[in-house]
């Protein structure tokens, strides 16, 4: 499964915050502002090395195990207080199973990682991130005023944010992204850069999003589609990190700029930062979801989620484009809901709608 010098992106460091927010940060800041973007910056290299050190080849696609797996009832949940720390993962405060541990962080990071792992089992069949109940790792108060969240590869480390310009990384559809991270390197892991990076983070976004509808029971047009609603700072002009209904508008800041994502094909942006612009080309293949849970109406994790789940575990190709995906999302809801369907119609729109034309 390993494609020789390419292994190291299939397990990447995944962080919430991505590169050029930081850059901005560290260009505009006053003083400690940017002393604080030029050590975020710092720190994502260190993890990235860290892992690529660490990476192995990911596993097989795991498919949609039967439903009677007995390990589907149940996460295995594991909380622990970095105490502002950056040793990972720190004290362990709840085990599954285990009365609240009174701080408001581990808590939430609880019960929001079974909501997550609860969409996966009860409604694609999955049991845990890797398909095999592996245990949900969690550090809560990661180092201090730590303006990141991040999935390394083996766990979930969320910082408390500065207070100023992030108050906090506990929301579910951030969860629900660091999460999906797990799952994807698990099933057959997106190589972690241009087109397939970000379609990584593009899925990521995907289930993140529908984590937190499914735990609000909200149709499609009750849902706000921005991932990471209320995470940013109360200076900040913005309402969350990206939204998938309106790619380029979660942010428009004297600080941060603009949210510099697009939602079609003539506005891809080719640069060398951010793995070449995963956490920016990601708005595409969003908003081609988003349309297409639109037009569906409805709950979007049922079918369409089921479509792009399905989709990820058949792939096979770590290093696919938009268009491949496209092609297979729609090869997926052929068998899903037949050859010429209603739904795949709307599907095949969707993606026209962003500029891929299948
Ligand atoms: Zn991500």
């Amino acid at each position: 499964m390993c494609l020789s010098l390419s292994c190291t992106h299939h397990n990447p460091i995944a962080c919430i915050v991505p590169p050029y927010m930081l850059r901005v940060l560290a260009l505009r800041g006053d003083a400690a502002t940017a002393q604080m973007a030029r050590t975020l910056l710092r720190h994502d290299e260190a993890l990235r090395d860290e892992r690529a050190a660490h990476a192995s080849p990911p596993v097989a696609a795991e498919g949609v195990l039967p439903m009677a797996d007995p390990g589907l009832c149940c996460p295995e949940r594991r909380i622990h207080d970095g105490e502002f720390r950056a040793a990972l993962p720190g004290r362990l405060v709840r085990s599954e199973g285990e009365a609240p541990s009174g701080i408001a962080d581990a808590d939430l990071a609880y019960d929001s990682a079974g909501q997550v792992f609860s969409l996966f089992a009860e409604e694609y069949g999955r049991n845990s991130l890797d398909g095999r109940g592996m245990p949900l790792v969690a550090t809560v108060q990661h180092r201090r005023d730590y303006n990141n969240a991040f999935w390394n590869g083996e766990q979930m480390a969320y910082g408390t944010g500065d207070g100023r310009i992030f108050r906090t990384f506990l929301e579910l559809s951030v969860i629900g992204h660091e999460m999906a991270h797990g799952v994807i390197q698990h099933s057959g892991g997106l190589i972690y850069e241009n087109q397939s990076g970000a379609l990584n983070e593009s899925i990521a976004d995907v289930f993140g999003a529908l984590s937190l509808q499914r735990a609000l029971d909200q149709q499609v047009h009750e849902a706000d589609w921005l991932v990471g609603r209320g995470i940013l700072g109360p200076g900040v002009n913005g309402r969350a990190l990206r939204s998938m209904k309106a790619p380029g508008t979660a942010y428009a800041d004297d600080l941060l700029g603009q949210d510099p994502q697009p939602w079609h094909m003539d506005h891809f942006v080719t640069t060398t930062d951010d793995n070449g612009g995963v956490h920016i080309n990601s708005g595409i293949p969003n908003h081609a979801f988003y349309l297409f849970c639109a037009y569906l109406g409805g709950r979007s994790w049922q079918l369409p989620g089921r479509i792009w789940y399905r989709a990820l575990q058949d792939l096979n190709n770590p290093m696919a484009s938009f268009s491949d995906w496209a092609d297979q999302t729609l090869r997926t809801a052929s068998a899903l809901t037949g050859q010429g369907s209603m739904e795949g119609q709307l599907l095949r729109r969707a993606w026209k709608l962003v500029g891929i034309a299948l």
